[in-house]
């Protein structure tokens, strides 16, 4: 089964936003279900897999910073919010059988692993699905960035993306009917046109460690099993 995968190990991407679902705010557990549910899906096909999850569903730093408080300590709240986020996708993943670890770069022993690259990849060995939490572990990041940095530690062959929908296009297509989805873009195309994926510092991080970023859907059904088995709707970024 392996050998038909289109790549073998990835780092996907799942926003803070992707796990509040309908409500706004904070998490949906039917969400982070589904979402793990996926996960799992991609774990039996044989693919090795580690995550990002980011935090905007609970706290942003500038949110801090846009009233007048200091932006160092809204984006250290920003980076616990990314933890809450790490716990509760483990424990989506325990109730369906998939062993998962919580690694985060933000030492908080009673509650996590800390990170490092050697921890991670015994994990990884060991066929565990490796969450970071906390970011890059630094204030004036994000954790696009984060995704891109421990998709080079992780020797991934792919950082997989997902947002709200199906790939990158050339506007906004929720705002925008005449959007049209890319198949295929080089990361310079994306640095060159602006296109709001991912932030600067995560794309050229991918390009300079040739890796490939597949944008798609987090919130359809299935879909990232059917990319990594070599069908599915996205963009890939690749050189
Ligand atoms: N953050 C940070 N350093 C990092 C990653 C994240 O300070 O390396 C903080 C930052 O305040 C950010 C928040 O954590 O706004 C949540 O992360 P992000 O906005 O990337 O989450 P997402 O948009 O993916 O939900």
């Amino acid at each position: 089964m392996a050998g038909d995968l289109r790549f073998k190990r990835v780092l996907l991407k799942v926003s803070g936003e992707a796990l509040m679902g309908a409500q706004g705010f904070g998490i949906d557990v039917a969400v982070a279900d589904r979402i793990a549910s996926d996960i799992g899906e991609a774990r039996r096909l044989g693919v090795d897999i580690s995550i990002v999850i980011g935090g905007g569903n609970i706290f942003r730093g500038v949110a801090v910073a846009s009233k007048g408080g200091d932006r160092v300590t809204g984006d250290q709240m920003g980076m616990l919010a990314t933890v809450i986020n790490a716990l509760a996708l483990r424990t989506s993943l325990a109730k369906i059988g998939i062993d998962a670890v919580v690694l985060s770069a933000v030492a908080m022993p009673e509650i996590c692993e800390s990170f490092s690259q050697l921890v991670a990849l015994a994990h990884a060995e060991k066929g565990r699905v490796v969450i970071f939490a906390g970011g890059t572990g630094n204030p004036f990041f994000t954790t696009d960035s984060a995704a891109a940095l421990r998709a080079a530690e992780m020797g991934v062959d792919a950082l997989f993306k997902g947002t709200q929908v199906d790939g990158i296009y050339s506007a906004d297509p929720k705002q925008d009917a005449s959007a049209t989805r890319y198949e295929r873009l080089t990361h310079d195309d994306v640095l060159r046109q602006g296109l709001a994926v991912m932030d600067v510092a995560a794309v050229a991080l991918a390009r300079e460690n040739k890796i490939p970023i597949v944008v798609f859907s987090i919130h359809e059904e299935g879909e990232f099993g059917r990319i990594l088995s070599g069908g599915g709707r996205s963009t890939i970024v690749s050189d």
